[in-house]
């Protein structure tokens, strides 16, 4: 496979001249697979003037037609599920079965965003003064941009723009440039699906084509998912170009494993959530905290489960886990063994020695990885790592356990692994983050709830999805309406009030 892969903008690939592209690689094999067109401010204009010529129409279009979209689209993901999958798998690493999953979890969402008639009711109050009447509604925002990054290519641009067209408004989406096909497919399929020329667009590239997004005064509102660096620059540059801004980044979730707690399920979910996908994944437990004296027992028992992990290319059906997305990213994630062990930790599972099947030796490998006795000081605790490694630390309370949880920086998502209803209780009170499980370790909400973190995983004031995700791409209007009646009251200079 080596294929090009250029910017959809009006309904159709962009056939102009672009300055500047990049290579996609197969993680798998290690080797280019094809390339991508990066954009600029040529590009990203004609996407946002295309979305801007679209949005008259398409903000006129029936609630019940925008729905009726929404409903097609969702039918020919779900026909193209698999395809889906393959040319996620063949960009990302992560295994098919894991790349139906992340299509299935971002269909979610759009099964939520068919029911977008139920979702902008407003309220109506009748008589809030003598004859009149009160309403509110709420209208799309306009042109919305989506920056996503490469760990999941479908789903999370899926979080967006579903619920941000079926509101009514057209999008632009600035999609990873380490895995863009995934994009493309979708943008094919919402054309096939009704959605008219001009309301989706995809520009591919980086940093470039993101600046002249935060920046184009066409563009109304920025959704971004990406590390955390760059989501507070995301929020700052948007803002302070007067674009509403929601900017979610990176992570560090802990699992906390109380001494009553079934540790066969708790290892089970430890390798599960720890390991599923590399440990490219937000919600990825990267984390654990075993309460003492739970220790040893639960190490011994997750050590034995990682000894059988089949690592190889995602597209063998035997493989359980793939590689990592680059060989920078898979480099920077094996330094941080080495610099555990050098503060302290210990090495208890090397991921480096992983046997890898089939003929790939020049993928972007690195096995499951255990780090032991880890402490909060150290830079593979502090810093997120996004890979396959899992970090173990040691508390000797519960109490101790949420000190250190509630004194990281990051609040994406948490765990808590009891058989104890009350202590669990106590946990989803205290604890600072967004989103929890109890004996669940990937608490990613369902799209009728909302996704979101607290602290520096998430700037902004709304989750993406759910209901949140309904404020965020539209405005609020309050109506007050009063129709002539003969008791209309006459001239009153007074601050209207209620008599
Ligand atoms: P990233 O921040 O490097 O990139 C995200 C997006 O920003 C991409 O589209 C990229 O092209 C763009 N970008 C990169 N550098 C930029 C710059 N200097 N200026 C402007 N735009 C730039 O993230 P990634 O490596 O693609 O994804 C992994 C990160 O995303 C991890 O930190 C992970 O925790 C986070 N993530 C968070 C969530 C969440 O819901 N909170 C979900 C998925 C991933």
């Amino acid at each position: 496979m080596d294929q090009h892969r250029t910017h959809w903008i009006n309904g159709k690939p962009w056939t102009g001249e672009t300055a500047a592209r990049g290579d996609i690689y197969n993680p798998a094999t290690g080797r280019v697979a094809g390339t991508v067109d990066f954009a600029g401010e040529i590009e990203v204009g004609a996407a946002v003037a295309a979305a801007e010529a679209a949005l008259p129409g398409w903000r006129e279009t029936s609630l019940v037609k925008r729905a009726a979209v929404m409903f097609a689209f969702r039918e020919l993901v779900r026909s193209r599920q698999q395809e889906l999958a393959a040319i996620i798998t063949a960009e990302h690493g992560k295994v098919l079965s894991d790349a139906a999953g992340e299509v299935a979890r971002g269909l979610e969402v759009v099964d939520f965003a068919c029911g977008i008639p139920h979702l902008l009711r407003g309220g109506y109050s009748e008589n809030v003064s003598a004859g009149v009447d009160a309403y509110s509604i709420r209208q799309p925002v306009g042109v919305v941009a989506g920056i996503t990054p490469f760990n999941f290519p479908a789903m999370v641009p899926m979080w967006m723009f579903p619920i941000a067209l079926a509101c009514g408004n057209t999008f632009v989406l600035k999609p990873s440039e380490k895995d863009p096909s995934a994009s493309q497919l979708l943008a094919e399929l919402l054309a096939e699906a009704g959605l008219p020329d001009g309301a989706f667009n995809v520009v591919h590239g980086a940093k470039e084509a993101v600046d002249v997004l935060l920046t184009h005064p066409g563009v109304r509102a920025v959704s971004f998912v990406g590390s955390t660096p760059i989501a507070r620059y995301i929020y700052e540059t948007g803002t302070a170009h007067g674009k509403r801004v929601q900017a979610l980044g990176g992570a560090k979730n802990h699992m906390v494993v109380l001494p009553d707690a079934d540790l066969d399920l708790a290892a089970d979910a430890a390798v599960n959530a720890g390991f599923g996908s590399a440990g490219e994944r937000c919600m990825a437990i990267s984390a654990l905290v075993a309460v003492e004296p739970v220790g040893d027992e639960l190490v011994a028992k997750i050590e034995q489960r990682m000894a059988s992990l089949i690592v190889g290319p995602g597209d063998e059906e035997a493989s359980e886990m793939g590689p990592l997305v680059t060989r920078q990213h898979r480099d920077k994630v094996a330094g941080y063994l080495d610099s555990g062990v050098a503060e302290g930790a210990t090495l208890a599972v090397d991921g480096r020695s992983h046997p890898v099947t089939g003929d790939a030796a020049d993928g972007f490998w690195l096995g499951p990885t255990l780090l032991d006795h880890v402490t909060p000081e150290m830079n593979c605790y502090r810093d997120e790592i996004f890979g396959p490694v899992l970090s173990v630390l040691r508390a000797r309370s519960y109490a101790e356990a949420l000190q250190i949880i509630n004194a990281n920086p990051y609040g994406n998502g948490t765990a808590i692994f009891t058989n104890d209803g009350g202590a669990a209780r106590r946990f989803t009170h205290e604890v600072e983050v967004g989103m929890v499980g109890v004996n669940v370790p990937i608490p990613v909400p369902m799209a009728f709830y909302s996704f979101g973190g607290w602290k520096s995983s998430l700037f902004g004031d709304t989750h993406v999805y759910g209901t949140d995700g309904v404020h965020f791409y539209t405005r609020a209007k309050a109506v007050t309406s009063r129709w002539l009646d003969p008791s209309h009251g006459g001239v009153n200079l007074g601050f209207p009030v209620n008599q």
